[in-house]
């Protein structure tokens, strides 16, 4: 079974042998060689001179954490689909103030509006989802990052967890606050590791704050990172992996990946075209994954069955899209021909008659 779900995708063999290396101990100088080996590379593929850190958790923990560490008065969150809701729900249930700036499901957000939302200067943080994976757009990053810093001391937080590795990143030129990722997406490893950055103002915000957490303390990230090493045991072996995953993505250089995930999305969009048809803003597809509508009221589960039994597996409409769509993940070690052989199963499937 080959995955194209938005995530967990294939992982490179190289990548999984490199987690079999010996045990080795968290506080001891092979570890020490181990972060300061990983740390320049994390920092490349953000493009930041700052702190880039690990965390061995998923994606969520640091998102979480993010809206503790960072929010004093209250967050202003960018929803447009389900990934960003949660961001919201998180900081809800962590009793953290938030108001949602919402867009319909499909759509992005208009860097004016906004703009207009943090006029009154009610909000000290802003929170957003680079690729909202449950749609397959992708935010005007750019634009909207520039929006926020327009004002004085509102955080930018990002959630690139579906884009790292697949799209293009400078967080130090935008202007990027906190920008966290899982590995389990574009940068094709083994969930259960998470990587982030925190710009040094975010730093100074996070020593404001007492109630900041444990887990994800931004400011113990930062203190154990002067010595390489993290606040708690990490996953020795995500790690080791990580080191590799990075060199295989620097070997390949991000120009030429981001490169290979557009034409892999383009394909992707070409074959829904007279097909299902896309779901969403096209001008905002994302290049790692593409969310499919149904306009025809086809068997949806059906026909993902159909292709799984050829092989690979697609993913569901997710959240409120759940039964209106799929999703097909084209990110990480994935390849024009593999997408090419994907879309020709889609074609046997439908033709035999599962959809
Ligand atoms: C997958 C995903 C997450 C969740 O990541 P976990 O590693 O499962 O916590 C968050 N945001 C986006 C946009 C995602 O695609």
């Amino acid at each position: 079974m080959r995955l194209f779900i938005p995530g967990p995708t294939e992982v490179h063999p190289d990548v999984f042998a490199a987690m079999t290396h010996p045990q080795i101990g968290h506080r001891t100088p092979p570890l020490h060689d181990l972060v300061a080996r990983v740390t320049p590379k994390l920092r490349r593929l953000f493009g930041t001179a700052g702190d880039a850190f690990t965390s061995t958790s998923s994606a969520s923990a640091v998102l979480e954490a993010t809206v503790r560490n960072l929010v004093r008065k209250r967050a202003l969150a960018l929803v447009c689909g389900e990934w960003s809701e949660r961001w919201a729900v998180m900081a809800e249930r962590n009793g953290v103030a938030v108001d949602r700036l919402s867009v319909p499901l499909g759509r992005v957000h208009d860097p004016a509006d906004v703009s207009k939302a943090l006029a009154d200067g009610r909000y000290d943080a802003v929170l957003m989802v680079w690729c909202e994976t449950s749609t397959g757009v992708l935010e005007p990053l750019a634009d909207l990052v520039a929006a926020v810093r327009a004002h004085d001391d509102v955080m930018v937080c990002v959630d690139a967890v579906s884009a790292l590795g697949g799209v293009e990143l400078d967080v130090d030129r935008l202007g990027v606050d906190v920008c966290v990722a899982g590995v389990q997406k574009a940068m094709a490893m083994p969930p259960g590791l998470a990587v982030f950055t925190v710009s040094e103002r975010a730093l100074a915000r996070a020593r404001t704050i007492d109630a900041r957490g444990y887990f994800v303390d931004f400011v113990a990230f930062h203190e154990n990172l002067a010595r390489d090493e993290t606040p708690t045991t990490p996953s020795t072996a995500h790690l080791y992996a990580l080191d590799v995953a990075l060199d295989r993505i620097e070997t390949e250089g991000m120009p030429a990946r981001a490169a290979r995930h557009r034409a892999m999305s383009e394909r992707c969009r070409e074959w829904a075209a007279d097909r299902f048809g896309l779901f969403g803003d096209p001008a905002a597809a994302s290049p790692t994954v593409t969310c499919l509508s149904n306009p025809d009221g086809v068997d949806l589960a059906g026909f993902l069955a159909a292709v799984r039994s050829r092989g690979y597996w697609l993913g569901g409409g997710f959240g409120e899209l759940k039964g209106r769509t799929f999703r097909v993940g084209h990110m990480g070690e994935h390849t024009l021909d593999d997408v090419e052989a994907l879309l020709a199963a889609m074609d046997d499937a439908r033709r035999s008659g599962a959809a």
